[in-house]
């Protein structure tokens, strides 16, 4: 219990006491407030999180609940108050930590140590229809209208502060549209966009107008001492913020479903340019990694219109690799179907950021794989010499040789990686200290010159 609620309200305070007085409330409040506990739990995440693990905080809010008060008093808006906190606590994941701030107000700060957030936003739609389902209380029937903003943890907004902050704004926007109720804080607003469905609709006119290219980052083959693979990243020259890397928009057009058009764009371009390279360096055998998302995995007609546009392409499907993240949405049995069908025809599969999200070696188990990429937060800041991280990225690569996928290191950054991995047999390295990611028109380049020295 705070100390100044035991003193005498009647005793009449010198100037002293009021200043101690002022202090005690001001260390209470800040030790005491709901919001506190969350930016401690976040500050001691942060000290200790890895290089590729994301945190999220959702502001939410249940639309005129005041009214609910002043009509049926305070006793009924607590009691549905606990009903809504209970029922976050219980039907989300263990890893969102939910307080009440007080009046309508909710905060929920999520931390994990995977690549990616599990999709927020279709988690907001699920709490949303179980809260708003009508319920009886003392006597009386009532429905709740709930909003939601979030702000997902970037280098850029990085504290427990900025975050709240972006998710409050966030909230404005949901709260100002009718029809939405859920924002996502975007890095666009200052640039006067500021919802993601502003968003979404200039993404949609740069996929239409040709802002978006594809750069190529090289894999180097360690035992051929060579280049061996090129994985596609997309960037897009966006008219006012210049170059932007897809975390800046991928989030978005997963959220909104514009991955299916962009991936499409993605697929036909990679293709084209592959066609392209391959007239230039007709002694190029490697294959081309592609992401996807497993959002664009389970769409209907998915393996279907991406072996077409190969096809149409006059390419065949064992010139691609596809890289797919793990995600907690996976459902393992759907997922495997179509990894197999396209293994069959002649595509290699990889699982990117490997050791990072909540199921890798069930991933091993359950889905029919090629190649794993070891994150590249597992080479962050090491030398070579770390016990922890030589001990982890010897076991991949002794487990990969065991079950037969063969491995490709991310984050290459210095000679004494590359030198150790080499050492301990992987296959294949990718990093600054090769090669950052360049436009095609060098990849055509440096293959070219690569294939004149031989
Ligand atoms: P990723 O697949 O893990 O891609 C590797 C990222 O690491 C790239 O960032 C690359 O520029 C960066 N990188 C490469 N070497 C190094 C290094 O030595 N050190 C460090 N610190 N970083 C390095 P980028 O291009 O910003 O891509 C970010 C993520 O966006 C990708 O991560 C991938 O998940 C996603 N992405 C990129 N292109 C596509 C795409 O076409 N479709 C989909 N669905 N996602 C994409
Ligand atoms: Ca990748
Ligand atoms: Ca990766």
């Amino acid at each position: 219990m705070p100390r100044f609620i035991h003193r005498s309200v009647k005793h009449k305070r010198n100037h002293q006491e009021k200043l101690s007085l002022q202090k005690d409330l001001r260390d209470s409040l800040s030790i005491y407030a709901p919001h506190k506990v969350l930016e401690h739990k976040f500050n001691e995440w942060k000290k200790s999180r890895s290089e590729r693990s994301c945190a999220s905080v959702i502001s939410m809010t249940i639309s005129r609940f005041q009214a609910i008060n002043n009509t049926f008093g305070f006793h009924i808006g607590d009691a549905i108050l606990q009903r809504v906190l209970y029922k976050l606590i219980t039907n989300t994941p263990n890893e969102w930590q939910w307080v009440h701030l007080g009046d309508d107000k909710f905060l929920c700060l999520i931390m994990t140590d995977s690549t990616r957030l599990a999709n927020v936003k279709m988690f907001c739609h699920q709490i949303k229809g179980l809260l708003e389902q009508p319920f009886y209380m003392e006597g009386y029937d009532f429905s709740l209208s709930i909003k939601f903003g979030s702000a997902n943890f970037t280098e850029q907004q990085e504290s427990f502060a900025s975050l709240l902050k972006n998710a409050n704004i966030a909230l404005d926007i949901a709260k100002r549209n009718e029809k939405q109720s859920f924002e996502l804080y975007s890095p666009f607003i200052d640039t006067g966009i500021h919802t993601s469905f502003e968003v979404e609709s200039q993404l949609r006119k740069g996929i239409s107008e040709g802002e978006l290219e594809l750069f190529y980052q090289p894999q180097w083959d360690f035992s051929k001492q060579d280049w061996g693979g090129l994985e596609v990243l997309v960037r897009w020259h966006h008219p006012k913020r210049g170059l932007l890397s897809p975390d800046k928009f991928i989030d978005i057009a997963e959220e909104s479903g514009l991955i299916h058009p962009l991936g499409e764009w993605i697929v036909n371009k990679a293709c084209e340019n592959h066609h392209e390279l391959l007239k230039v360096c007709t002694g190029m055998q490697f294959p081309v990694s592609i992401n996807f998302s497993m959002k664009q995995l389970i769409t209907p007609n998915f393996l279907e219109s991406l072996l077409s546009i190969i096809k149409k392409n006059g390419l065949t499907p064992n010139h691609f690799v596809m890289e797919l993240t793990e995600s907690l949405a996976i459902n393992a049995e759907e997922g495997s179907s179509i990894l197999t069908k396209a293994r069959k025809e002649g595509m290699k599969i990889s699982i990117d950021d490997f050791g990072t999200g909540y199921s890798s070696l069930s991933y091993l188990k359950d889905l029919p794989i090629d190649e794993v990429k070891i994150d590249r937060s597992f080479l962050s800041q090491w030398t070579g010499c770390e016990k922890v991280q030589n001990g982890i990225i010897q076991s991949i690569l002794h487990l990969a040789k065991v079950i037969g996928v063969s491995v490709v290191a991310e984050g290459i950054e210095t000679k004494s990686q590359f030198d150790a991995l080499h050492s301990w047999g992987c296959e294949k390295g990718q990093g600054f200290y090769l090669s950052g990611p360049m436009p095609h028109e060098k990849v055509v380049e440096l293959m070219r010159n690569t294939i004149a020295k031989k």
